[in-house]
């Protein structure tokens, strides 16, 4: 039975979408997001995984930040200090990502975990399989 506990490779879809809900479904780094784009929404449509602040920093919602496909794989194994320069290499404001990133991450996931279970069951079968095999290659299962 898999466990979300710190250094362990599982994390539940709960606490996944928890983690989508505290960051608006909002890639961390380029700003996309998951939500249709038939609402509108010119951004929306990214496929949402979700990356390691840290790499050896575990699967606490502390260390995971809601990430489209496109900057996962782009990001690999580059450290923050290495993935953000190339973040301002495509003139995106990195201070302003660090400062929300640290918002988000301070907060406590439980009232998150509440709107997770409220989310549209439709919308969620949608994030699912836009992201396909995406979530196994995260290296987090479940
Ligand atoms: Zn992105």
């Amino acid at each position: 039975m898999p466990h979300s506990n710190q250094g362990s490779k599982w994390i539940r879809p709960e606490k996944r979408l928890a983690i989508y809900c505290r960051d608006q479904f909002t890639c961390a780094y380029c700003s996309r997001n998951g939500h249709r784009r038939r609402i509108g929404n010119a951004d929306g449509g990214a496929i949402l995984t979700l990356d390691h602040l840290v790499a050896e920093g575990g699967n606490g919602a502390v260390n995971l930040v809601t990430c489209c496909r496109s900057c996962n794989s782009s990001r690999k194994d580059q450290t923050t200090r290495q993935w953000f320069a190339r973040l301002r290499e495509r003139g995106i404001d990195t201070l302003a990502v660090r400062q929300r990133i640290r918002r988000l991450t301070s907060r406590s996931l439980d009232r998150y975990r509440k709107m997770a279970e409220t989310l549209d069951p439709c919308f969620v079968a949608e994030l699912r399989q836009r992201a396909s095999n995406s979530w196994k290659e995260e290296h987090i299962y479940g």
